[in-house]
């Protein structure tokens, strides 16, 4: 079994290069992801059919889409779906790592960030001594769309937070807070997959979207029940909103911030991104 860092105060890569392939959410077609050591920190990306052109470092402004999912533009070249990656990346405590794509799309492999821990765990990790310590917010950020909102405020460590509130029996209300650590991420977050209505499915399908949804990597609520049980928490919606949460505050950094979001989407995450990347500046140098 893989040690994970203690916390989030070190800085870290991988041990070695590792490679994954699979399908896109949306395109349905393969995709392929390599990642590899950085000995500068940030995430980097770079593609695998045009290695010449430079790795570019992943941040808030490169946001150009967030419907259904988290999409990057990387000087015209589009990414597509890159939170659950990212996630996994910054929650196990990775810092400095370069990431290599074939494809428009990062594979959405189980809708879980766990086949990215397992990859990370493949390839090992290796500290970089610590960080500088992170910049603290000097006041509260809140940010609101229609009843939906996330807040951040200054915090010792990091706490991220999601409340949901659907109509479907199913899925209900859930709230779920925690302080978050590499261990905490593996355990409790990175395991939860993306969930949709059966409802929505038939009408993201018929608009040539989620050609690569199958029962295999998301959960499927037909308002009752689930469509392919069993779920791995009895919670995992939730879950699978801060593991969205995560990815996206990853494009900046994590903050010593507690972040809660209510009824969150990869807009307001981003959003959220955004100002922080203002009012701080989060990345390491
Ligand atoms: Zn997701």
């Amino acid at each position: 079994m893989t040690s994970w860092p203690d916390d989030y105060s070190g800085a870290w890569t991988l041990g070695g290069r590792a490679e994954i392939e699979g399908i896109g959410l949306h395109s349905g077609a393969p995709a392929r992801v390599r990642l590899a050591p950085a000995s500068r920190a940030g995430f980097w990306l770079g593609w695998l059919d045009a290695p010449d052109l430079p790795p570019q470092r992943l941040e808030p402004r490169l946001v150009c889409e967030t419907t259904l999912c988290t999409t990057l533009d990387l000087a015209g070249r589009r990414l597509a779906t890159v939170e659950h990656l990212l996630a996994a990346l910054a929650g196990t405590g990775l810092t400095h790592v370069e990431i290599w794509v074939e494809g428009a799309e990062v594979p959405l492999l189980d809708g879980s960030a766990l086949p990215w821990v397992n990859l990370i765990a493949e390839a090992g990790m290796r500290s970089l001594g610590s960080l500088p310590e992170r910049p603290r917010l000097g006041r509260p950020l809140t940010l609101q769309t229609g009843s939906s909102f996330v807040t951040a405020m200054s915090a010792e460590e990091l706490h991220l937070g999601a409340a949901i509130d659907f109509d479907q029996p199913a899925i209900g209300r859930q709230v779920l807070a925690l302080a978050l650590t590499p261990r905490t991420f593996v355990a409790e977050i990175a395991p939860a997959r993306t969930f949709g209505l059966l409802s929505q499915v038939e009408q993201l399908r018929a608009a040539g979207l989620i050609q690569g949804g199958a029962l295999d990597n998301a959960l499927v609520c037909d308002g009752e029940r689930w469509l392919n049980p069993p779920l791995r928490f009895a919670d995992e919606p939730v879950r699978h909103k801060i593991l969205d949460l995560f990815g996206d505050l990853a494009l900046v950094g994590l903050p010593r911030a507690q972040v809660f979001a209510y009824r969150g989407s990869h807009r307001l995450h981003t959003d959220l991104a955004s100002a922080l990347d203002v009012e701080l500046s989060l990345l390491p140098a």
